[in-house]
């Protein structure tokens, strides 16, 4: 069974909504503490806890060319912080320089970091 995302699917969302928001999205995600977790092993599957709402998860789907988020913002973007999370657990997000340490457990917060930085250009990578 083949669970893995094609790249063609990855640029279908690239393409409706731009990859640095995806990332924005994710960041945003981590920040808040969310967590996404794959059902059944496949990677196709995914239930995202929800930051606004306790006890509450999301049903993350990915299907041929789509994503789908079972959240109340889905009906009118196409874009959300669980997919974003989701699209970053796959690793299809690459690595960003805002992304948070995801072991950092002590409370202690990197301020400093956050006051110093600064939008990093990122070379574009060549297409097709
Ligand atoms: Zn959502």
């Amino acid at each position: 069974m083949d669970t893995t995302i094609t790249q063609a699917t990855i640029e279908r969302l690239e393409s409706v909504v731009p990859v640095e928001t995806w990332r924005r999205l994710a960041e945003k995600a981590h920040r808040q503490g969310l967590h996404a977790f794959r059902l059944n092993d496949d990677a196709r599957t995914w239930a995202v806890t929800s930051h606004s709402q306790p006890g509450t998860a999301y049903e993350v789907t990915i299907l041929d060319g789509d994503l789908l988020c079972s959240c109340p913002g889905s009906a009118y973007y196409p874009y959300c912080k669980h997919r974003a999370l989701v699209l970053d657990e796959l690793g299809l997000l690459g690595e960003f320089p805002d992304r948070p340490e995801r072991r950092m457990r002590s409370g202690h917060r990197a301020r400093a970091r956050a006051a110093q930085a600064h939008p990093a250009r990122e070379p574009s990578p060549a297409s097709g």
